[in-house]
């Protein structure tokens, strides 16, 4: 199974903006993640690649094709840390 980058706190609805998660009541960080992710609603509005953090980049899974408005399944939010 391939490990992705897209699931994190920092990307999920249930993070505030003092970096807490709603649903646990504890300070969580861009390490974290759990079975109640949900993606943000911005996010999921905007995900094109423009957007992608593999947006020329060596990682990009498809450099011939990439350009905004384009998108593929190895989408990942900018803030995603390696
Ligand atoms: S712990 Fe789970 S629900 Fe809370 S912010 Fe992180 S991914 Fe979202
Ligand atoms: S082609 Fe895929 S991996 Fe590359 S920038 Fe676009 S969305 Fe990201």
């Amino acid at each position: 199974m391939a490990i992705r980058l897209g699931n994190s706190c920092m990307n999920c609805e249930n993070l505030t903006e003092k970096k807490e998660c709603k649903i646990h009541m504890v300070a969580v960080s861009n390490n974290y993640t759990c079975d109640h992710f949900t993606m943000k609603a911005t996010l999921k509005d905007d995900r094109n690649c423009v957007t992608c953090s593999r947006f020329h980049e060596t990682d990009c899974a498809n450099p011939q094709a990439a350009a905004p408005g384009m998108l593929c399944t190895h989408w990942a939010p900018q803030n995603a840390m390696a």
